[in-house]
C-alpha cells in the first residue's frame, strides 16, 4: 500500500487544466484566471484628487492656519468626468471634487473641511505639502506591470480589478465536468420507502454537493447495481459525459466489488488501488489515456461508507479538481492544536480523526466527535477540521499539540 502523501503527489501530478476559454465579465466569479492581469495603462490613468478640496499653490497657502487664514481668488471648479480646464497661478485656487483630474500646475489640494467659499473667494485655513491629497497618475501600477498571476480565484475584488482595468471578458480555466456514481444493491433514494436490508443512498448526493460547493456545476448523478454488466455500462456512460468519474462502493475486495476490474476492462489505467490510511484504504484511481480527439479522463474509486466517501473527497479529489481548475499549488491550511482527549490507533495507517476546533482563552483546542466509525456520518457532520494521526503514531495523549488540517467544503 502507499502512503496518503505519495497517493496525492500521484493524482496531483495526473491533474491537468482541461482548457481555457474567453469568460465574460458578469460570469467571471468563481472563475479561476488563465492568464496574468496586467496593468492596460497606467494606474492610477491620470493625477486625480484624493478629496473634494481646493488645488493651490503650495507657497500661497505656507502660512495658512486658523488663526491667520489666506484668501485665494476662485478660478473655477473641475468634477470627475472634467478635463482640466483651469491652470492655477499665484494667488488663485482651483476647486476640485474627488476623483476629477488635478491640471500640472496644481501643487497640492486642501481639504474642504479647512475651507470656506464666499463671491469668488476662498478662504484657506491649513497649509498643503506639495503633493498632498493628489492621487498620482501610474503610482499603484506602471502600463504592463503584472497585477496578479494566472491560477487566482475570482472574488469579487478580482473581478472588480479586471473590471476598473476595462476588461468586458478575461481568460479562465475551463471547469470540468464530473460524473458521481453511488453502487450497491442496497441502495434506494431518499424519499422512497425502504424495504428490509436497503438502505438510502446518502454518497451520490453528497458527493455530487462536494463537488458543486467546489462551484462545478457539471455533475451528474448515476448509480449502478452490483453487477458486472450494468458496472460497466453506467461506467462508459459516465465517461462518455465527463472527464471526472467520482464512484463511491463496490471498489474493496468482495465479492461484488467491481469498481477496478471493470474500470481496467474497459481501458482504464490504473495509477494506484489501496491506501494505508483510515478512513480511505480501497480508495481507486485511474486514467483514461487521452486520444486524438479528447484530453485524458480520470476515475476515483471511494470507498462505500458515507464518512470514507467523503473525507477522501476532500483530502484527495478536492486537490485534484482545484488543480484541474487551475489553482496551482493548493496547500490545505494546517494549524496546531491542543488534544482534549486521548486518542488510540493501530500502527501501520494514516489516520484523518475527525474533530471540532475551538479557541479557549486564545489556545486553539481539538476535540474528537464521537462517532468515529466511518459509517458514522453523525460524527462527521459537525466537526470542523482533521485531526492528523500519524502513521506510525498509535496514541496521541489529551493535552499533546497536533496537527489539524480544517474542512472546508468550499475553496480553500
Ligand atoms: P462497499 O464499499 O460497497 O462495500 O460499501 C461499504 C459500506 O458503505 C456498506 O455498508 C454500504 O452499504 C455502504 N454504502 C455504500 N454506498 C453507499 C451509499 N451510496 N450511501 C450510503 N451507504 C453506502
Ligand atoms: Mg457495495
Amino acid at each position: 500500500m502507499i502512503t496518503y502523501e505519495e497517493a496525492l503527489s500521484l493524482i496531483l501530478s495526473h491533474s491537468l487544466p482541461v482548457g481555457i476559454e474567453e469568460c465574460a465579465l458578469a460570469d467571471l466569479l468563481g472563475r479561476v484566471l488563465a492568464a496574468p492581469v496586467e496593468a492596460t495603462s497606467d494606474m492610477p490613468l491620470f493625477d486625480n484628487s484624493a478629496v473634494d478640496g481646493f488645488g493651490v499653490l503650495t507657497g500661497d497657502v505656507a502660512q495658512a492656519s486658523s488663526e491667520s487664514p489666506v484668501e485665494l481668488e476662485l478660478r473655477g471648479t473641475i468634477q470627475a468626468g472634467d478635463e482640466s480646464r483651469w491652470q492655477c497661478g499665484p494667488g488663485s485656487a482651483i476647486k476640485i471634487l474627488t476623483g476629477a483630474t488635478v491640471p500640472a500646475s496644481v501643487q497640492a489640494v486642501v481639504m474642504r473641511e479647512f475651507c470656506q467659499e464666499h463671491n469668488g473667494i476662498v478662504v484657506i485655513r491649513q497649509s498643503a505639502r506639495a503633493g498632498e491629497n493628489i492621487r498620482r497618475r501610474g503610482e499603484e501600477f506602471k502600463a504592463g506591470e503584472q497585477i496578479l498571476p494566472a491560477g487566482i480565484r475570482i472574488t469579487p475584488p478580482v473581478l472588480g480589478l479586471l473590471a476598473g482595468l476595462g476588461h468586458a471578458s478575461f481568460p479562465v480555466y475551463h471547469k470540468p465536468s464530473v460524473a458521481v456514481i453511488s453502487t450497491g444493491d442496497e441502495l434506494i433514494s431518499p424519499g422512497q420507502s425502504l424495504q428490509p436490508g436497503q438502505i438510502f443512498d446518502a454518497n451520490s448526493f453528497a458527493l455530487k454537493s462536494a463537488v458543486n460547493a467546489l462551484k462545478i456545476d457539471r455533475c451528474a448523478r448515476l448509480h449502478t447495481p452490483d453487477d458486472r454488466e450494468s458496472t460497466k455500462e453506467v461506467l462508459m456512460a459516465a465517461f462518455e459525459s465527463a472527464d471526472i468519474v467520482i464512484s463511491a462502493g463496490g471498489v474493496s475486495v468482495g465479492d461484488f466489488d467491481f469498481v477496478k476490474d471493470v474500470s481496467e476492462q474497459i481501458g482504464i489505467e490504473t495509477i494506484f488501488w489501496r491506501i494505508a490510511l483510515k478512513p480511505g484504504k480501497p480508495v481507486y484511481f485511474g486514467r483514461l489515456p487521452a486520444t486524438a480527439g479528447r484530453a485524458q479522463k480520470l476515475i476515483f474509486g471511494l470507498p462505500g461508507n458515507p464518512v470514507s466517501a467523503l473525507v477522501t473527497f476532500h483530502q484527495l479529489v478536492k486537490p485534484a479538481l482545484l488543480k484541474i481548475m487551475g489553482l496551482p499549488n493548493h496547500e490545505p491550511l494546517s494549524l496546531c492544536a491542543r488534544l482534549t482527549r486521548t486518542i488510540r490507533k493501530k500502527a501501520g495507517r494514516m489516520e484523518f480523526v475527525r474533530g471540532i476546533l475551538r479557541t479557549d482563552s486564545g489556545q486553539l483546542q481539538v476535540e474528537p466527535t464521537t462517532g468515529q466509525e466511518s459509517h458514522m456520518m453523525g460524527g462527521l457532520a459537525p466537526a470542523n477540521c482533521l485531526i492528523i494521526f500519524p502513521l506510525d503514531d498509535t496514541i496521541l495523549p489529551e493535552g499533546q499539540a497536533v496537527i489539524v488540517e480544517l474542512l472546508s467544503w468550499s475553496d480553500m
